[in-house]
């Protein structure tokens, strides 16, 4: 599996294989945050260091920017007058999008920063 692929779908970054996180999105959206410590396939440790994870909050700021610029743009180009539905959207947008901005902040800075690279020794 190419690597933008694996990133996209959650999989581990040595093997592309096994699943980042516990449960897949779809059908178990309260437990979007459970992370396997170790991946279920090649066993590499998915936290590589304590508290690594503190950095993917750029990451997701990244995202709620965009976010926000994104929605601000389209609304923009609608007419919509009152800066309260411009608030409101951005807001309902933010909190729909949780799930995906905080697994794709982690994945994201795992496969960036955590030192993790592919082998394919470990690929099914
Ligand atoms: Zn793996």
């Amino acid at each position: 599996m190419q690597t933008p692929k694996a990133l996209l779908l959650g999989k581990c970054p040595r093997c592309h294989t096994g699943d980042i996180f516990k449960y897949p999105i779809v059908g178990h959206v309260w437990q979007f945050n459970q992370m396997n410590t170790t991946c279920p396939h090649c066993d590499v440790r998915l936290e590589p260091e304590p508290g690594f994870y503190q950095g993917a909050m750029y990451v997701g700021y990244a995202f709620t920017v965009a976010c926000i610029v994104l929605a601000s743009f389209l609304l923009y180009f609608t007419n919509y007058t009152s800066e309260w539905v411009y608030i409101g959207v951005v807001i309902a947008l933010l909190i729909l999008f949780v799930p995906l901005n905080y697994r794709y902040s982690r994945i994201i800075y795992l496969y960036l920063f955590g030192g993790i690279k592919f082998d394919q020794h470990y690929s099914r």
